[in-house]
């Protein structure tokens, strides 16, 4: 297994560099090293411009605007990315519908929906989770009761991340109560002015009002908005949550956080704010952070090798979720203790100065507890690995 870059991935790296160090505009670039909330508008403006360069869905089919590269240069570009404080577009766009609809929709759905949403001209929300269906996803109990060319939805959704933002949801309903749970799950694509659809924001232990609660009552959605066939919505939603194995650990992002603590670290000794025992402490804090993210790093280059390669194994995915939302979570505990004292101001900072980083301390610790849960729960994944990769 050869996990050297070649020099056309070499090329490739200098080239991606090239393009973020020109196209991205300063006032995101500092948003994201101070962790600062990004607005709807900082997202669209950079996810047009990536389009406008053909990148903003590499992963796509090239007939709707992906890039044919390989699985080592998907790794590089995400990685530069990270390095480079680039924002990531819209996830639902960009990870999640965008290959459902690509792989399974209709021509006129792909036609209508894909150049929109590689543009973020549609923002699109997820409607999977339901109160008592979140790890247990088959469980979900919004009906869809077929009525004419409409399904009739009664139900609710939770947790909708950005639906005050979006145009459209992709949700999973019930069209079918016999039989096998999955078997009875359909994925429907809906207007978010579709009369009989409320959403209702819950305020988020950072002070965001990002999630939501969404309610049907005898919302009408056109049986044409469906994917595929009626009941196969577990399929398609297996696809979308399969979603790229090479991105999930986000090493590039901890790496990029790693550097930032370590520059803050010596600015803070330099300042005389840390004392000699605390700065030792501190430093050997990083120096593990540092091994165990090379370790991980390693890891995520055999998998990418080996795709490159023509596959490898699946248990993978769940190991780097693991180990990379882990090693995300320390580096945001270990900017609370640079912080100190500081870090615990949730507010009244002066977030675009300088340290506008001490007041995102305390708020981005806290929402970045959700990185264990969301996407398949670190538990959940621990389960795949006994079963997949020891064997109990
Ligand atoms: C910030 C955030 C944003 C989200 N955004 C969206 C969104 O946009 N759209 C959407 O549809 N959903 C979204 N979700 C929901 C997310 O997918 C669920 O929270 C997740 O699937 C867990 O489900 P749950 O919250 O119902 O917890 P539960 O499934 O009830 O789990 C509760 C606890 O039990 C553990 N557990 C559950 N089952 C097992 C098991 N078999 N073995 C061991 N432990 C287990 C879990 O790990 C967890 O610790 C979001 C969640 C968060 C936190």
């Amino acid at each position: 297994m050869n996990l050297d870059f070649t020099d056309e991935d070499r090329a490739f790296r200098d080239e991606v560099r090239g393009f973020l160090r020109e196209a991205l505009p300063a006032d995101l670039r500092e948003k994201m090293i101070a962790r600062r909330h990004l607005e709807k508008s900082d997202i669209v403006r950079w996810q047009q411009i990536l389009n406008a360069r053909g990148w903003a869905v590499p992963a796509w089919p090239v007939e709707w605007g992906g890039q044919a590269w390989t699985p080592t240069q998907r790794y590089i570009f995400q990685e530069e990315m990270a390095l480079a404080h680039a924002p990531e577009g819209s996830p639902f766009n960009v990870n999640m519908i965008g290959p459902v609809i690509a792989a399974f929709g209709s021509q006129a759905q792909k036609a209508r929906f894909l150049p929109a949403t590689a543009n973020i001209d549609i923002w699109w929300c997820q409607g999977f989770s339901e109160p008592g269906a979140g790890s247990d996803l088959a469980a979900l109990k919004t009906s869809a009761v077929r009525d004419g060319d409409d399904y009739v939805l009664n139900g609710q959704k939770i947790w909708t991340t950005q639906a005050q933002y979006a145009d459209w949801m992709f949700a999973l309903v019930r069209t079918n109560n016999t039989g096998k749970r999955q078997q009875g799950i359909t994925f429907l694509l809906l207007d978010m002015k579709t009369q009989g659809l409320t959403i209702r924001p819950i305020e988020s232990i950072d002070g965001a009002r990002d999630l939501h609660e969404c309610f049907f009552d005898n919302a009408r959605v056109p049986v044409e908005n469906r994917i595929g066939e009626e009941g196969r919505g577990w399929d398609y939603a297996k696809h979308l949550l399969g979603s790229e194995r090479s991105g999930i650990a986000r090493i590039g992002l901890s790496k990029e956080r790693l550097a930032l603590l370590r520059r803050l670290e010596g600015e803070l000794s330099e300042l005389g704010v840390l004392s000699g025992a605390e700065r030792q402490r501190l430093r050997r804090k990083l120096a593990e952070a540092e091994v165990e993210l090379r370790a991980l790093e390693l890891t995520q280059l055999r998998v990418v090798s080996a795709d490159a390669h023509g596959g490898g194994a699946n248990s993978a995915a769940s190991i780097l979720k693991v180990k990379g939302t882990e090693l995300q979570q320390r580096m945001t505990e270990l900017a609370m203790e640079l912080a100190g004292p500081e870090g615990l101001a949730l507010a009244g900072h002066d977030a675009a100065g300088d340290h506008g980083w001490l007041a995102a301390a305390a708020p981005y610790y806290f929402t970045m507890r959700k990185v264990s849960i969301f996407g398949g729960s670190n538990e959940v994944q621990r389960n795949i690995i006994a079963k997949t990769v020891l064997g109990l």
